[in-house]
């Protein structure tokens, strides 16, 4: 049965009740961090679907991303007997609505898109560019597909403001773009298919041209919600004004201070100016914050107050005090990785989980050195809205290299980077090869090797499969030495990383970045372990990958989530660690480099929104080096820490080191030295070789008559001495 009015408005403050039964005409929710506006909008869908006497069907709720409406729909559905609501981002509900009416959109041309068209994402979007570049003949290394990608993606969301094309490309650059846009705009059309910014731009049209289709949205939704406001674009409000035009019945809620996305095109006018646009709006303001202890909130509220540009709200908590941030300076990225462990350890102890944790990180390369740390300390972990790193398109084709230089009979490892960097080797000729391979028993590789097999395959793919089998040949002695030996001849040899730069079907940037953070993984990795090489190095990877590949879905709940800070907008953790809190890093360097401040007061938000995440505790820190594209740079603490009220972030807390001490304790208590005796429950007794590291690093290299030599972690191995 439908819920009873009481246990719609159970656990809300008078102002939320307010918003949540505010009859018809607009709502503005306008509130602080964690002042429960995310549960006014849930309980407000559920409360007009079961008294409003519209039933869910006729509720159209927006949130920002999909994970947000997965949970807002979990939510109201524990709340209502129903299924099946309009609960979703701006993108699915425009493929939704396209998939039903976009038949009705002719062009000028006479063509029209179909029900089954398809949508590219955005690596789709950028072959398809890098095709076109080609085509047109221009120079792919120039005109990076990514690049053009994103001004195209620019230009349509503008001409939609009629502000004309951006003046800042000029020239024959601007000419050669255009031309790539037009063409890219008539190939998507020829195969029927759609990209991010068409899925919007589309129902806007058709919302514009066909009033009626507009209206039959119009009147189905009685009702418009929309979550986190302050982060729609130009193109996201005229949608929301067509669904809201027949009643004007639209709840929005925001909070200014929390608008990161200025960058992406989102447009803080909206919100500020919500009462001009929709005349007679109702206001409701949320100043009780329920989610963050005192110490948090005033952090947060400290730190968004050097923002010129904003006006002031209420926030208060009734909650406790709390205890006070933790502020760690680390020597570099991989001892402040350590120390957030250690603090994870201690954690752990005081009675958090591992899912009760988050890390955000402002740059995606930071992550390569957290999870590095935590895997050292057997701490679980996932990485919400990222690719693993391992699971990267460009560190799985490297890795799968090596794995081939290691073991030649590795055949997936041979088919996934036969042709990466293309090599003219197609799928016929690789049926051949392994046709000839399969009547011989012989690995692929071998077969490539072989003059005989090469015989029956024509043209270039003859002689791409030549090549491939000589370079690996070439290769073939770097088994036997160190992880960044091996990796830097590949890298040499198959020149890699130009072919990354130039052909960038994702982001040819990030993916460098990447290359250059696996790179100095290999070296880490050779220096702790200057035995083990290349064969141990894969064998250290192959382990993280089974062990990210494990209870992905039922154990996700038992562990520390990684994440950057705009990902983390909306949610909530008991306790929150920003790590890299450097300046050019975290404000990042392109907003110090902002003459104008007006990305340094957006990287002040994004702090505000990544501190406000935090119910209980919060951990801050930086590091005095960091290593980046290879290279080692000394590093200023983030003004951002200069802004926190003195108190509030206690340096080093003293339980903290004794801590640190304690596991050196355990360490010296285990007495080992190198030639000592040791026994291990697997592998039996054996003679310590090496010990290096400390803390939750120490290592000790031991080799066991039984089982060979191993590396071990002193906190995990159980050693005894003999
Ligand atoms: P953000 O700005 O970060 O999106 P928000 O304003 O949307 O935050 P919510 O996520 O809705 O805030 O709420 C923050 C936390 O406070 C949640 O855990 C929520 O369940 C809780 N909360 C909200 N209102 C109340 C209330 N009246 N009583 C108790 N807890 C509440
Ligand atoms: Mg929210």
């Amino acid at each position: 049965g439908w819920p009873a009015e009481e246990q719609l408005l159970e656990g809300l403050n008078p102002a939320q009740r307010k918003a949540v039964v505010h009859g018809g005409g607009p709502l503005l929710i306008l509130a602080g961090a964690g002042s429960g506006k995310t549960r006014v909008i849930t309980r407000r869908i559920a409360w007009l679907a079961a008294r409003g006497g519209v039933g869910l069907d006729g509720i159209c709720a927006i949130t920002f991303t999909n994970k947000a409406a997965r949970e807002m729909r979990e939510r109201v559905e524990t709340l209502l007997p129903t299924r099946g609501s309009w609960i979703s981002t701006f993108h699915a509900m425009c493929a939704r609505i396209l998939r039903r009416d976009v038949e009705t959109l002719g062009f000028e041309d006479g063509t029209r898109y179909t029900r089954d068209f398809s949508i590219y994402d955005t690596a789709d979007r950028n072959s398809l560019i890098k095709r076109i570049v080609k085509d047109l003949g221009y120079d792919t290394t120039r005109f990076r597909p990514a690049q053009v990608g994103a001004w195209i993606s620019e230009q349509k969301n503008l001409a939609r403001r009629g502000e004309g094309e951006d003046s800042l490309v000029e020239g024959i650059e601007h000419e050669v773009l255009r031309r790539v846009g037009e063409r890219y705009q008539e190939t998507l059309r020829a195969a029927n298919a759609v990209d991010f910014d068409d899925l919007l731009l589309l129902v806007l049209e058709l919302f514009d041209r066909h009033p009626g289709v507009r209206d039959s949205y119009a009147t189905r939704f009685r009702h418009v919600l929309v979550d986190e406001y302050q982060d729609t674009n130009h193109v996201q409000y005229l949608l929301t004004r067509h669904l809201a035009s027949a009643h004007g019945n639209l709840a929005v809620c925001g909070d200014p201070d929390q608008s990161i996305y200025a960058w992406r095109g989102a447009d803080i006018r909206n919100i500020l100016d919500f009462e001009r646009d929709f005349p007679g709006a109702e206001v409701v303001r949320l100043e009780q914050n329920y989610r963050s202890t005192q110490a948090i909130l005033d952090a947060a509220q400290a730190v968004i107050r050097h923002n010129s540009q904003r006006k002031e709200k209420e926030l208060y908590t009734e909650g406790e005090a709390g205890e006070p941030l933790g502020l760690l300076e680390c020597g570099d990225e991989n001892e402040e990785a350590d120390q957030i462990a250690l603090r994870i350890a201690k954690l752990r102890s005081e009675g958090f989980g591992y899912g009760d944790l988050a890390i955000f990180y402002r740059v995606n390369f930071m992550q390569r050195a957290l999870e590095r740390g935590l895997r050292l300390a057997g701490i679980p972990y996932r990485i919400a809205g990222g690719v693993e790193f391992y699971q990267r398109k460009e560190i799985k084709d490297l890795v799968s290299y090596l794995k081939l230089i290691v073991n030649p009979d590795d055949d997936v490892a041979f088919l996934r980077v036969v042709n990466v960097p293309a090599r003219g080797i197609g799928d016929r000729s690789l049926e051949l090869l392994s046709g000839w391979a399969a009547d011989r028993r012989v690995s692929l590789l071998r077969a490539a090797a072989s003059s005989e097999a090469r015989s029956q395959i024509r043209g270039r793919a003859k002689k791409g499969l030549e090549a491939f089998a000589g370079l690996m040949e070439n290769l073939r002695d770097f088994a036997g030495r160190s992880a960044s030996e091996a990796l830097e001849a590949l890298l040499e040899e198959t020149d890699y990383l130009t072919w990354v730069v130039q052909s960038s079907e994702e982001n040819a940037e990030t993916r460098e970045e990447n290359i250059e953070e696996f790179r100095a993984n290999a070296e880490t990795f050779d220096s702790d372990d200057p035995e083990g090489g290349l064969r141990a190095f894969l064998e250290d990877i192959a382990l993280v990958s089974e062990v990210d590949s494990l209870g992905e879905g039922e154990d996700a709940e038992g562990r520390v989530t990684l994440m950057t800070v705009h990902a983390a907008k909306g949610l909530e953790f008991p306790v929150v660690f920003l790590p890299g809190l450097e300046e050019e890093l975290f404000p990042h360097f392109r907003a110090v480099m902002d003459e104008a401040g007006v990305g340094l007061e957006e990287e002040r938000r994004l702090m505000y929104v990544g501190l406000t995440r935090a119910m209980k505790r919060l951990f801050l820190s930086w590091a005095r080096t960091r290593t980046h594209f290879g290279q080692s740079s000394w590093r200023e603490p983030s003004r951002f820490l200069r802004e926190l009220p003195q108190d509030l972030a206690a340096e080093s807390e003293p339980d903290e080191v004794d801590l640190l001490g304690a596991y050196d304790d355990r360490e010296a208590g285990a007495g080992l030295g190198e030639g000592d005796w040791v026994m291990h429950e697997h592998f039996g007794r054996g003679q310590v070789e090496r010990l290096r590291g400390s803390g939750v690093n120490a290592r000790a290299t031991v080799r066991f008559p039984s089982a060979g030599t191993k590396t071990l972690l002193l906190q995990y191995a159980k050693l005894t001495k003999l």
